[in-house]
């Protein structure tokens, strides 16, 4: 474990999404003090989410003043590439008009403190990492399941970042040559087999292909009329024949995955976060585990190496803001 929060003071972690923006202080303990969530409003541009984010981060500050008077530094997770010495990330696939921002430097200035970003699923990964299902490890993978796939690596205690700071992207690690159309523009990523989406477009051909009524049902009569996690849930739990082959597919590459992390990269434990893993919990799990394992070239230790479901869900990623903006001060005063 790194050292954290050296000392007093509070530190500002927040999680900028497509849809809502969460912020939380955390103090010198690692305890979320307070928070605040308001809708990200993505469709109004980067200066108005810009404005939105410091909103959402006052409104965590001020309930609590002791943290407020000294408050060290924010750390801010985005759904995007992230340059992390220099806090500018570019184009963000789920917030209209994001070009390359300077996001630090402008979130900086507005709120008076060091701030420091990264990309969101790195810090979800950091956060399950010192916080949550990943404590006392060395080596870790998170995967994380939702409308797409994300990843971060932890490499003896820290997040490995690669060259261009894009490491970790195992939604677009190719498992099937050939395979389904990926919204990255190519063939057979994982993503495309095993997020949200490619189970909700196999779901909708076979529904269309006159299979799946109790899933046609259930997706009819939920309030977005999608896919939503808690739908494959209700699908699952009433048997349903098609969403289970789905979901077996998916969990079938997902199997592949791990095995293909584990052989490369050898880490103690692989975390699953993302909605579809918190509806279903281990049941999903299980069959991941039995492919990879199927899989591994080591045996030796083998059963060592855990595959277990994240703990922090919304949390991870402001726990992870808040670790990063430790980690980043910590740096700077030493270089
Ligand atoms: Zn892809």
């Amino acid at each position: 474990m790194t050292e954290l929060f050296e000392g007093q003071g509070c530190w500002l972690g927040v999680d900028l999404g497509g849809t809502k923006i969460l912020a939380a202080v955390v103090d010198a303990d690692g305890n979320i003090v307070s928070q605040a969530k308001q809708r990200t409003m993505a469709d109004m541009g980067p200066d108005s989410v810009i404005e939105r984010i410091v909103d959402t981060a006052r409104k965590a500050i001020e309930p609590h003043e002791t943290c407020a008077e000294v408050l060290v530094a924010a750390g801010v997770g985005a759904p995007a590439p992230v340059d992390v010495a220099i806090g500018t990330v570019y184009g963000a696939p789920n917030l209209a008009g994001w070009g390359e921002i300077d996001l630090g430097p402008r979130l900086e200035e507005a709120l008076g403190i060091p701030t420091f970003v990264d990309n969101d699923v790195n810090l979800g990964t950091l956060g399950e990492f010192e916080r949550g299902a990943g404590q006392g490890t060395r080596h870790m993978v998170g995967v994380f399941v939702g409308t797409g796939v994300g990843g971060g690596v932890i490499v003896d205690g820290r997040l490995f970042r690669g060259f261009r700071d894009s490491a970790g992207e195992v939604g677009h690690m190719i498992v099937l040559p050939n395979g389904p159309l990926c919204g990255c523009g190519r063939r057979g990523c994982l993503e495309a087999l095993a997020s949200r989406t490619a189970m909700e477009r196999d779901i909708r051909a076979g529904i269309d292909a006159g299979r799946g009524a109790n899933v046609a049902q259930l997706i009819a009569s939920s309030k977005r009329q999608r896919l939503t996690s808690g739908v494959i849930k209700k699908a699952v739990d009433a048997g349903d024949e098609l969403t289970l082959e789905v979901i077996d597919r998916a969990q079938f590459y997902l199997g592949i995955l791990v095995a293909n992390i584990v052989n490369f990269f050898d880490p103690q434990m692989v975390v699953f976060g993302g909605g579809v893993v918190e509806a279903l919990g281990d049941r999903f799990l299980e069959p991941i585990r039995q492919t990879a394992r199927a899989n591994f070239k080591q045996e030796r230790d083998a059963d060592q190496i855990r595959i277990v479901p994240a703990i922090l869900g919304d949390y991870a990623a402001v726990h992870g803001a808040a670790i990063l903006a430790s980690q980043q001060l910590a740096q700077s005063a030493a270089s």
